[in-house]
């Protein structure tokens, strides 16, 4: 059975590369698809955000990157995939990502949404908060990729 795992990754955080690690070894392929974020500023182009999973993913055979616009379920149905991957942290996360599955349920019945627990140590890790303590030189190491935060440093150290 093949997943899809849609996100904005700007960038991609160890939060992320749990769920895809753990999803990976539910089903038989995973797509790891980059959605240009419409109302998030992004930091990273798409380009970059996929060149940083690309990265991350290449010791897991059963894993591929990629990019999509428009709607996740024509994606999905593109790839013949038939289930949607979604990561869930807090109950602040639920109340979006069960309006999204009912909706994407009714625009296509055959795409099934799964969603998958946080592991604890992540609970609390979004991109958003990665990018605003290394915006202002904190670290952080251990709460992404060693690809992911060298990036960091350096799109910040050139914005500076
Ligand atoms: P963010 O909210 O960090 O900007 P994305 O839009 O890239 O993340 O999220 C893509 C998917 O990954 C969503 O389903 C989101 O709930 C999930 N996700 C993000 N961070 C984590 C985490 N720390 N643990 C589990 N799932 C996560």
């Amino acid at each position: 059975m093949k997943a899809i795992y849609p996100g904005s990754f700007d960038p991609v955080t160890n939060g992320h590369l749990d769920i895809i690690e753990r999803a990976a070894n539910l089903f038989d392929e995973l797509v790891v698809a980059v959605a240009p974020n419409i109302d998030k500023k992004a930091l990273f182009t798409v380009e970059e955000r996929l060149e940083m999973l690309r990265e991350v993913c290449k010791e897991i055979p059963n894993v591929t990157v990629d990019s999509f616009t428009g709607l996740l379920v024509r994606y999905a149905a593109e790839q013949n995939a038939s289930v949607i991957i979604k990561g869930l942290r807090a109950l602040s996360d639920f109340e979006f990502e069960f309006e999204m599955a009912l909706m994407n349920r009714r625009l296509d019945s055959g795409i099934e949404t799964v969603f998958m627990m946080t592991n604890a140590e992540y609970s609390y890790l979004s991109s958003s908060i990665v990018k605003e303590v290394a915006s202002f030189g904190g670290s952080v190491s251990g709460l992404v990729p060693k690809v992911v935060e060298e990036r960091l440093i350096s799109k910040f150290s050139i914005r500076s």
